[in-house]
């Protein structure tokens, strides 16, 4: 027994060193073609939705591979694309997620070019492994637009069908803090809040108002105490976008938004609940009529530990590990920021790796103009590519491995409970 399972990880173990080699060696010979298109995209930002370039570019560099099946403009959204690559035999579905798109007037401070490289360099290294080696099932990868502004582009791929067949979801984000494949990011949701009162003057006969700044006032003042109740990960913020009209009119109008987060999906619904009831105690107090539109946001997201294991052991087994380490097993990493990638591991098992590139002389994080610098550089090219061999390296382990995917499955419905 004991000699059988010690032959068994000898086997494995050899069989892994082969595939790193594989992998590290394919990616090696793509990085020339891959670069001039990951420095394209980064000098031609496009904003959520508008991913026109980016998404002529990649398609263009992956329908001169002819292994892959490329669709343009895939399931009614402009700039949404799928290569899929179908090795004719039943098995897992495999699909990584490439981000495109840039931020108003900031360019590509959020570095979604190194997630655009490292998922296609995955894609490709893992279907060019995959034949070598003879493996059943199925590679996608998805270009997912418009993930910044709460467009939400991979929730509308989601319902669209976009994952139907899918039993695993991977994709990376750069930054300058973490290399962790156990991300939990935040779950937020948006309140778009309307006060109508009725006018008066303010001077004459202020008796006859109903004052809707107060009321929107009244609010920030009860979430502002609410704010000494909540959990260290909760955030609320809260702007006034109209305060009313001039000084000497009881003000008929009055509208905010205020954006809501916490840790989990359950713990945001609970705090949402809080945060209304301060925007209801407003009109209370007042006499206005509120109406509060939720925008619904992105949901945290959840980091599948199995998956996680295995980019782990890629990421620490490639040369030269970058600082700082991994997180020790089953550890999450939190990051104070959302995804729609979340609402995808709701879904499906996933990972979503944050990657630690150089940073600037500003040490400016994502959604900084010192960022916007950092991710155009070939060192962090050169991160995107590491992060490409070790998503594909999960992607192979899932593919290869027999008895994985339904132990990711299994993880997976516990974290889900
Ligand atoms: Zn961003
Ligand atoms: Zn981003």
């Amino acid at each position: 027994m004991e000699d059988d399972s010690f032959i068994i990880v000898a086997a494995e173990s050899q069989h892994f060193d082969d595939i790193l080699e594989l992998l590290s060696n394919y990616i090696a010979q793509l990085r020339p073609k891959l670069w001039p298109l990951n420095t394209y995209i980064h000098t031609h930002p496009e904003l959520a939705f508008k991913e026109r370039k980016a998404h002529h570019a990649l398609t263009s560099f992956l329908r001169s591979h002819p292994q892959w099946t490329v669709k343009l403009s895939a399931y009614g959204l402009e700039t949404a694309w799928t290569a899929t690559y179908d090795s004719g035999k039943a098995g897992p579905v495999v699909s990584f997620n490439a981000e495109m798109d840039a931020l108003p007037g900031l360019g590509h401070a959020c570095g979604h070019n190194l997630i655009a490289s490292a998922s296609v360099a995955a894609a490709l290294a893992t279907q060019n492994v995959m034949q070598k080696l003879e493996l059943p099932g199925k590679i996608v990868l998805l270009g997912t637009p418009g993930e910044e502004g709460y467009g939400g582009g991979k929730i509308q791929l989601l319902h669209a069908g976009a994952y139907k067949d899918v039993d695993i979801t991977l994709i990376s984000h750069p930054g300058i803090l973490n290399n962790s494949p156990m991300v939990r990011t935040t779950a937020f949701a948006k309140l778009e809040v309307e006060y109508f009162g009725r006018a008066a003057h303010a001077a004459r006969s202020p008796w006859l108002g109903i004052n809707a700044l107060d009321a929107l006032v009244t609010a920030y003042n009860a979430i502002s105490v609410l704010r000494q109740q909540t959990m260290p990960s909760d955030v609320i913020g809260l702007s006034i976008t109209n305060g009313g009209s001039a000084p000497n009119v009881i003000h008929a109008y009055a509208s905010g938004v205020c954006v809501v987060r916490a840790e989990t999906a359950s713990r945001l619904a609970e705090l949402q609940r809080k945060v209304e009831s301060c925007f209801h105690a407003g009109a209370e107090a007042t006499g206005a009529r509120l109406e509060i539109k939720v925008v619904p946001g992105y949901a945290d997201h959840v980091p599948n530990a199995v998956l996680a294991r295995s980019y782990t052991k890629y990421w620490n087994s490639l040369p030269d590990v970058p600082e700082p380490p991994t997180p020790a097993d089953g550890q999450f990493t939190r990051v104070a920021a959302s995804t729609d990638q979340g609402n995808l591991s709701h879904a499906m098992p996933s990972v979503n790796a944050s990657f630690a590139i150089p940073p600037g002389p500003q040490q400016g994080q994502p959604h900084s103009p010192d960022f916007e610098v950092s991710s155009g550089t070939m060192e962090a090219f050169d991160r995107a590519l590491r992060v490409g061999k070790a998503l594909a390296g999960v992607a192979l382990d899932v593919l290869r491995i027999p008895g994985l995917l339904e132990e990711v499955q299994e993880q997976w419905r516990r974290d889900m409970k």
